[in-house]
């Protein structure tokens, strides 16, 4: 399979070149699946809008009201579900977690992880775009908020992996955007939670932006998933242990 094939190969951030990245990254086959998605909830919309007609403005909104959304929910995901303390201690929520969170903190370079699975980002994707785009424009609203995150998301992906790469940004905000989540996997993952935009954890205090501001974290690559935590709660570390 071609998901399988991808995983076989060793994509480690920090020996990848900007076009071994851009390779990596149009070959994925989650990044592939939001290309087509994406095309075809724009064709659907075009084709819809006749049987469920909304005025340009209704429409302009529900692109405009889910690109407003959008760095919230990326903040809110981040700082409340992948470092929340609860998904490690269910068994049936614990490989979920260290898929989507746990094993990139680990080893921030490894591509395979850093990338998310098209079975839990397009959920995310459908719940927090489908009510803004249904509210603001009806069905043809609805579609088009889910093709504007679908984009967001790819965005995201990019700048993600972007950061991680031994490649400094020429834009002067994209490189302190850099630094600042960098600072998050190597100095205090409590704070620096934006990828794509320093806005939210501007405005929600979470913001530091040099290793001096903060103290250095003990459980930065861990997560807190140690020593009491993980006898506790040992399915993660069970499936550390395992060969990948
Ligand atoms: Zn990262
Ligand atoms: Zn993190």
């Amino acid at each position: 399979m071609l998901t399988s094939q991808w995983y076989r190969e060793k994509y480690l951030l920090d020996r990848m070149t900007f076009r071994d990245l851009m390779w990596a990254y149009v070959l994925y086959p989650s990044i592939q699946m939001y290309g087509v998605l994406l095309a075809c909830s724009i064709i659907g919309a075009v084709v819809l809008f006749p049987y469920f007609p909304v005025s340009p403005l209704r429409v302009t909104g529900s692109i405009v009201g889910t690109l407003l959304a959008y760095p919230f929910v990326e903040y809110a995901v981040h700082r409340f579900i992948l470092h929340g303390r609860y998904l490690y201690r269910s068994p049936w929520t614990a490989a979920l977690w260290k898929r989507i969170h746990y094993d990139h903190h680990q080893d921030p370079n490894d591509l395979r992880v850093l990338f998310g699975a098209g079975s839990t980002t397009l959920p995310t994707i459908v719940v927090a775009t489908f009510p803004i785009g249904v509210s603001l424009g009806g069905w043809v609203g609805a579609i088009l908020s889910f093709a504007t995150g679908l984009a967001c998301f790819m965005v995201y992906e990019l700048c993600h992996c972007m950061q991680h790469l031994r490649v400094n940004p020429k834009i002067k905000y994209l490189r302190r955007v850099k630094r600042h989540q960098l600072l998050h996997h190597f100095h205090n993952e409590q704070g620096n939670f934006g990828i794509t935009s320093l806005f939210c954890d501007q405005i929600f205090g979470s913001e530091y932006g040099s290793a001096e501001d903060v103290p250095f974290s003990r459980t930065v690559s861990n997560l807190g998933y140690a020593d009491e935590e993980r006898s506790h709660y040992p399915w993660v570390a069970q499936l550390s242990e395992q060969k990948p």
